[in-house]
């Protein structure tokens, strides 16, 4: 087993090598502009970006090729989507509902429509980190133009009820918008079961090449319009101005074609690796906290708050082990996740909290040696921590005086 070992499959992935075989070629023989409609060369470079646009459609269940339209990565698309919508149905109205665990490249962009004007509704969630369906249906008012909500959250793994949020955008007639970066692949994903409009997703989470994503834009039953974020060549159905980053595209086609044929027996064998690393956690470790629900989740996700440790000095004691804390780093202090904070997680617990995620390359050796280094590191610091102490203490008195109540295990 070679270390460090990759655990961070929510934040990038690495890049198959059967997608990095098919792209090779378009870095250098094949290297026409998909645009140059009158030599061999950019047909050949138009051909390879038609196969991958299907092989996306294919994966989304899109009722047509050109409903894809290639960007830069979710972060884009999901600036394209929301702002794109808001400008070009300003007339209609100018409210947006989202939900308060979205990815920042949502939150963010709904707050610099705030700045312009707009209005929106943070919804909330609750201790699994669902949004409740009937919550979204009182927040719609006949200003309402757009609803996004992600299908999987990135954080906690959180699979929310998509397809009834879907039938409540639909019945009311408003443009639904689902940031599916995480869902997609590793969940069925379906735009016409789910009634999604718009959806985005990006190349690097799915073990194809950073900088290429997708916005899935509906064509019929409604026809989505966008207000294009970038002036140009008009590439993309005019919504995405650029020259197409071609071998970008063949490996994200790739990618997809993978994911469909792989998802399901991949899955399964996550949710076991995944059962494996939570039960060797929490079979040898007392308070531990699963954030997220225990089932409703994407397979490869696991975050757990550890009471009595700092995260930090946790993940410098793990430096073998590439996981990320569920707070953000700021310049000025450690800010504890937007997503923990909206479950009701409290800020101690936050804090000393950890995202696993398990990919395509992970084994089961790397899951044992993981449980094994957690519970050495875990116990370390709780026997320096004058709270770990305090509250052996406070847990015995309390048995010494209630000798029937079973600690329940967690
Ligand atoms: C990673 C991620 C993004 C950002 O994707 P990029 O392609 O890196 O811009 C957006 N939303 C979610 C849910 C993500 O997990």
């Amino acid at each position: 087993m070679k270390t460090p070992i990759y655990m961070d499959n929510h934040s990038t992935t690495p890049v198959d090598p059967r997608v990095l075989d098919e792209m090779v070629p378009y870095f250098s023989e094949k290297f026409g502009n998909a645009a140059s409609r009158n030599h061999a060369f950019g047909w050949e470079a138009e051909a390879a970006v038609d196969e991958a646009r299907e092989r996306v459609a294919r994966l989304v269940g899109a009722s047509s090729p050109k409903e894809i339209i290639f960007t830069s990565g979710a972060t884009e698309s999901d600036n394209l989507a929301i702002k794109g919508v808001a400008e070009f149905y300003r007339e209609k109205g100018n409210h947006i509902i989202t939900c308060a665990t979205e990815h920042r490249a949502v939150l963010d962009s709904c707050k610099a429509l705030e700045r312009r004007g707009y209005r929106v509704t943070y919804l909330s969630v609750d201790q699994y980190g669902f949004v409740d369906p009937e919550k979204l249906r009182e927040a719609i008012t006949d200003k309402t133009i757009l609803i996004s909500i992600m299908t999987a959250n990135n954080e906690i793994g959180t699979i929310h009820p998509i397809k009834e949020i879907g039938k409540i955008a639909k019945e009311r007639g408003i443009i639904f918008h689902c940031d599916a970066t995480q869902g997609v692949g590793k969940i069925p994903t379906d735009v016409g079961e789910m009634g999604i409009d718009l959806l985005s997703m990006t190349a690097h989470k799915i073990y194809g090449p950073k900088g290429i994503g997708v916005l899935y834009v509906r064509a019929r039953n409604p026809r989505v319009q966008l207000s294009p974020g970038l002036d140009g060549g008009g590439h993309e159905r005019g919504m995405r101005s650029g020259t197409l980053n071609v071998p970008g595209i063949v490996g994200l086609g790739k990618a997809c074609q993978i994911a469909k044929q792989e998802m399901a027996e991949e899955a399964a064998h996550h949710i076991r690796l995944r059962e494996k690393l939570k039960d060797g956690i929490f079979t040898r470790l007392d308070e531990v906290y699963l954030n997220g629900h225990p089932t409703q989740r994407l397979p490869g996700n696991l975050n757990v708050s550890f009471a009595h440790v700092d995260g930090e000095s946790l993940l410098m004691g793990l430096r073998e082990i590439a996981v990320s804390p569920s707070s953000t780093c700021t310049t000025a202090s450690l800010e504890p996740s937007h997503v923990l904070r909206a479950l009701g997680v409290k800020e101690n617990l936050a804090h000393s909290s950890i995202r696993f995620g398990l990919g395509r390359f992970n084994t089961e050796e790397e899951v044992d040696y993981t449980i094994k280094r957690i519970v050495e590191e875990v116990s370390r610091l709780r026997a320096m921590s004058p709270f770990h102490k305090q509250a052996q203490r406070d847990s015995r008195n309390k048995q010494e005086v209630q000798p029937k109540i079973e600690r329940k295990a967690i």
